[in-house]
């Protein structure tokens, strides 16, 4: 392979961190060390953002609007000649199966694709106020936008937050997760060779805990752009209130999968497995807690279980796996505590919660039935491959349950009644809902949490609005 980017992507070259700290990087289906990662000090942050805000002033903010799509088209164009490089390396990092890999890369492309087509689409308006003259609205690029992303997705999220950010005009500087720094680094050199100017991208890896308080804090840092951990974006939260930098972000989530007798059962049990246990369970549309309606209970949790032992757990480098390993060791343990929790609890084990190899971080998918709505495993987010499911009786019972949650960021409905399915997906609490199917993420379509699972949208056209400040301008008569 092609060498591994190892060093900080500055003003468009890799430079040596100021810290001399480098991290290794493992791969988790071999716990080999595959790269040793150098970590941006505070120091390199701070003069980061300073040369991203440089680039900003110096054009990137003016360019026409005719360029900058020239320019995004472009890097979407590299990035799909480039996209075996980014699965294997995305696939190395993290575990993901090889496959998944590749429609994720492909997926990256057709971020930069819709938002180098939306720089033209991107309209204010005209407003007859009453007074009388012209008023008309601008929607004005912010200035430098941190991005912080998280390790499960993390080549598919840094482009649906670097791609809008740079549509509308402003420069970014992204940090990664320090489990999955390589696609971000590669995003920034591949950007760079597109002819996005230099520092209008700046891609950081380092730890999160010595660089975050200096990327949300820092004076020309105007919104703070993060997808991860709730308690983390509280933090960003709390932080941000300071110099009243916006915020967006996407947190965790505790999401439903509905399932009511009149549905087509067999398919609902067919496909939901890979609604929770999709990329290990390490996904925050994860639907961890399957409701299903009594009078089908145990026909549902029979297929259900079947399904799920027959789910290919291996080598993310196999074409044919769906499941790759979890992404650390410390993922893999917190992930068997929830289920020897539940075990000494008392609660069913249908299937998996096992080691199935010597090596490398594997699970097997884990069916916890006979759980109550106080368990832990049942209440909080696990983010990895364990379902919890329970039977319900009354359809405004249920609600209450699926709304008993701090979270509420994804879910599924199965029915094939129209007027349940709508008075449902009206009732239920989440930012995103599916009917008849497990789907989550559209390009073109918003996306993000309702309560604790966060604030703003990524992707479709809010996301754009998100990265620029709304002008009002009248002009007297
Ligand atoms: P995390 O610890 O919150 O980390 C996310 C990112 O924040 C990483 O880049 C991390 O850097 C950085 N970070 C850590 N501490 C920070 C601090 N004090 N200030 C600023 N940045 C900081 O979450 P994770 O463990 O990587 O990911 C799992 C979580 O993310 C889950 O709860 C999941 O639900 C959530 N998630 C949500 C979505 C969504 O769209 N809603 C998508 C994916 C994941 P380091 O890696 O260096 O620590
Ligand atoms: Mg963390």
């Amino acid at each position: 392979m092609s060498e591994i980017p190892t060093q900080l992507f500055i003003n468009g070259e890799f430079r040596s961190s100021t810290q001399g700290k480098p991290a290794g990087l493992i791969n988790p289906a071999t716990e080999e060390i595959i790269a040793e990662i150098a970590g941006a000090s505070a120091e390199d942050v701070a003069a980061a953002i300073e040369s991203a805000h440089e680039a900003y002033r110096r054009g990137w903010r003016d360019l026409t609007p005719g360029k900058r799509t020239d320019v995004l088209f472009n890097i979407a164009r590299l990035l799909r000649e480039n996209m075996e490089r980014i699965a294997q390396l995305e696939s190395q990092s993290i575990g993901k199966p090889i496959s998944d890999a590749r429609d994720e890369a492909a997926l990256g492309a057709r971020v930069f694709e819709y938002y180098a087509g939306a720089i033209t689409k991107f309209t204010g308006q005209t407003i007859p106020v009453a007074r009388g003259g012209f008023d008309f609205t601008l929607r004005q690029p912010m200035g430098v936008v941190a991005a912080i992303v998280p390790w499960n997705f993390p080549f598919p999220i840094a482009c649906w937050k670097v791609a809008p950010a740079l549509a509308a005009g402003n420069s970014v500087v992204l940090k990664p997760a320090s489990l999955s720094p390589l696609t971000a680094l590669l995003l920034g050199q591949i950007a760079r060779q597109a002819g996005l100017p230099p520092g209008v991208l700046q891609v950081l890896p380092g730890s999160g805990q010595e660089t975050g308080d200096v990327l949300v804090t820092h004076p020309l840092i105007r919104k703070v752009s993060f997808t991860g951990s709730t308690s983390v974006g509280s933090r960003i939260m709390e932080l941000a209130s300071r110099g009243l930098k916006r915020v967006s972000l996407e947190l965790g989530g505790k999401s439903p999968n509905i399932v009511f007798a009149d549905a087509d059962v067999d398919r609902a049990a067919m496909e939901s497995p890979m609604s929770v246990f999709a990329n290990t369970g390490q996904d925050c549309c994860a639907r961890s807690r399957v409701f299903v309606e009594r009078r089908v209970f145990d026909r549902f949790v029979d297929s259900f279980t079947a399904a799920t032992r027959q789910l290919r757990v291996g080598n993310p480098v196999q074409d044919a796996t769906q499941l790759g390993p979890l992404v650390s060791a410390g993922q893999r343990r917190v992930v068997e505590d929830f289920i020897s929790e539940a075990r000494k609890g008392g609660r069913r084990i249908a299937a998996g919660g096992d080691r199935p190899f010597p090596r490398g971080y594997y699970l097997n998918p884990a069916v916890v039935l006979e759980v109550e709505p106080s368990d832990r495993v049942w209440r909080e987010e696990v983010f990895g491959p364990v379902v919890c499911i329970r039977p319900f009786d009354d359809e405004a019972k249920m609600i209450e349950e699926v709304n008993d949650s701090p979270y509420g960021l994804s879910g599924s409905l199965w029915t094939n009644d129209l007027r349940r399915a709508l008075r449902v997906a009206r009732q239920v609490e989440s930012g995103v809902l599916s009917i008849n199917s497990n789907s989550s993420v559209h390009v073109e379509a918003p996306f993000g949490g309702f309560k604790q699972s966060g604030l703003g949208r990524d992707l479709g056209m809010a996301a754009m609005e998100g990265y620029t400040e709304l002008k009002n301008v009248y002009v007297g008569e």
